[in-house]
């Protein structure tokens, strides 16, 4: 649908979006092909104009279709003379177009995926979509907001499993008492929250951003299908890190559910099995959440690049502290450690991604070649995005009357910033390593240890606090 909404014309729209949004109709999305998954844009399907200006023939086949099973309308990507890019709307009775059977998946076995061929399929002319040669617009704005929808899907997944392995460790008595009263279990019950919490944390916040910009754009004078696409395209970054922080925190999330259910976990009797097997695709498609950490780097790169955001100040100012005496100012006001924590985390992402960029600029290091340190530079900042939402969530849920007590939401929070800071950590201390040696390396080990004072938690009895309000409830309750 939202191809057609974005970038249709108007008889396009009006011919096919009604029977669309009613349900009438269904679609498919056609992008990638056996030789091209990752590297959508070495797609191999041709589109050739006949010679009375009339039809675009296409020849090729996609694979991985979801919807092919049932759909009616396929946006399809072909190259027009086997060079330009460009999207097609596609009908299901064209001629010439047939489908492969219906994959046999490892999950999501109620989703029709299947190869999608097309044996000179002749499509109107007047059903390209967009502009010739500019197919990768349509397909990476689209997948940007189909990122978005994604983190948002599988956190709705991840409460429902969350919500099933606390109902399930109630029930479950072993050793004379329910199985929720062990603190091995406690702590997965805890740990599901914890992460399920922090994404929908982010969620809320990229929700509101998207919300914002697009309703500034309308106001500028956008259309609605413009200013959608303006903000999607503005908080990409965001968008990929959503996709790839929901889909791991979905895949810890049924992996201890299968845990939590035991034996019953590995039986298809019980609800585990299947969710296991229907998360796992998270986080392959919508581009795989490898390619997605890499874009994640590339796009705040090139932005810092193209001047729309100051990375190299900051970085610069982390750099002439490393230099001076650690300042003892004392942490003071409401949540003053987790914001003193977030400013170090900021630092530490900085003097890591700041230090790479120069190694590269200076010709000592290839980032395309290393790209270890930028999944490293990835994991850093999906950890920084989540921790600042948690903290912005935590604080204005504090204001707030809320049914669960604050004590329980802070447990979450400084749970999640104690643990995220060994990760950033690491995450810093396995790129600096890569790329820097000696006195150089010193300066930034010591630079990471002045940065990371996050206060240590007893996060035993923090995890048990958040266990016993979810197994109070019986349920994901957060
Ligand atoms: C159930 C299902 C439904 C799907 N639905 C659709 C659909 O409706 N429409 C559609 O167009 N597509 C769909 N897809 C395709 C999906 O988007 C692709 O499978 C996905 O983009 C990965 O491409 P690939 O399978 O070719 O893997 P590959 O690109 O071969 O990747 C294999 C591995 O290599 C890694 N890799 C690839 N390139 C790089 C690189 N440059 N650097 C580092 N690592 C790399 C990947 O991260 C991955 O781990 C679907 C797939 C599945 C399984």
């Amino acid at each position: 649908m939202l191809p057609i909404l974005y970038y249709g014309t108007e008889a396009q729209k009006q011919k096919y979006l009604p029977g669309l949004i009613s349900g009438e109709l269904k679609a498919a999305y056609c992008l990638t092909e056996p030789g091209s998954g990752s590297d959508a844009l070495a797609a191999k399907t041709r589109a050739d104009l006949t010679s009375d200006g009339q039809f675009y023939v296409l020849n090729g086949q996609k694979m991985w279709i979801t919807n092919s099973g049932f759909a009616d309308l396929f946006i399809v990507f072909a190259k027009i003379g086997g060079e330009k890019f460009t999207g097609f709307i596609v009908e299901r009775n064209s001629e010439g177009l047939t489908f492969g059977a219906e994959e046999n998946k490892l999950g999501i076995k109620g989703s029709s995926t299947r190869q999608v061929f097309f044996e000179n399929v002749h499509v109107p002319a007047e059903n390209l979509l967009g502009e010739i040669g500019k197919g990768h617009l349509i397909a990476f704005n689209i997948l940007n907001v189909g990122r978005f929808k994604l983190g948002v899907g599988v956190m709705g997944g991840a409460k429902k499993v969350a919500s099933l392995s606390v109902q399930y460790a109630n029930e479950r008595v072993q050793f004379g008492e329910p199985i929720s009263h062990f603190g091995a279990i406690q702590h997965k019950l805890a740990e599901q929250a914890i992460r399920t919490f922090a994404v929908e944390s982010a969620i809320y916040r990229v929700s509101n951003l998207l919300e914002i910009k697009a309703q500034e754009a309308m106001h500028a004078g956008a259309s609605y299908a413009e200013a959608r696409q303006l903000a999607a395209e503005e908080y990409a970054i965001e968008c990929a890190i959503l996709k790839v922080a929901g889909s791991e925190a979905l895949d810890y999330v049924v992996d201890e559910m299968v845990q939590i259910y035991g034996g019953m976990g590995y039986s298809e009797e019980a609800p585990a099995a299947r969710a296991y097997r229907d998360a796992r695709i998270n986080r392959i498609f919508e581009g795989t959440n490898e390619i997605n950490r890499m874009l994640t780097v590339d796009m705040l790169f090139k932005r810092a690049m193209k001047g729309a955001i100051d990375l190299v100040g900051p970085a610069w100012a982390v750099q002439k502290e490393l230099a001076s005496m650690p300042s003892m100012e004392a942490v003071t006001g409401a949540y003053g450690e987790e914001k003193k924590a977030l400013e170090d985390f900021k630092k530490i992402v900085l003097m890591t991604a700041g230090a790479a960029a120069k190694m590269q600029m200076d010709g000592k290091l290839n980032l395309k070649e290393a790209q270890e340190i930028l999944m490293s530079v990835a994991d850093m900042m999906i950890e920084l995005f989540l921790a600042e939402s948690l903290l912005l969530r935590v604080e204005k849920l504090s204001s707030m009357e809320t049914s669960i007590d604050q004590d329980t939401y802070d447990a979450i929070l400084q749970t999640h910033f104690h643990d995220a800071g060994f990760r950033i950590q690491k995450s810093s201390t396995d790129a600096l390593t890569a790329f820097a040696e000696g006195d150089l390396l010193r300066t930034f080990l010591m630079g990471l240890k002045r940065f990371s004072k996050y206060p240590p938690r007893n996060v035993m009895s923090l995890r048990r606090k958040i266990a016993s309000a979810l197994i109070e409830a019986n349920a994901y309750c957060f």
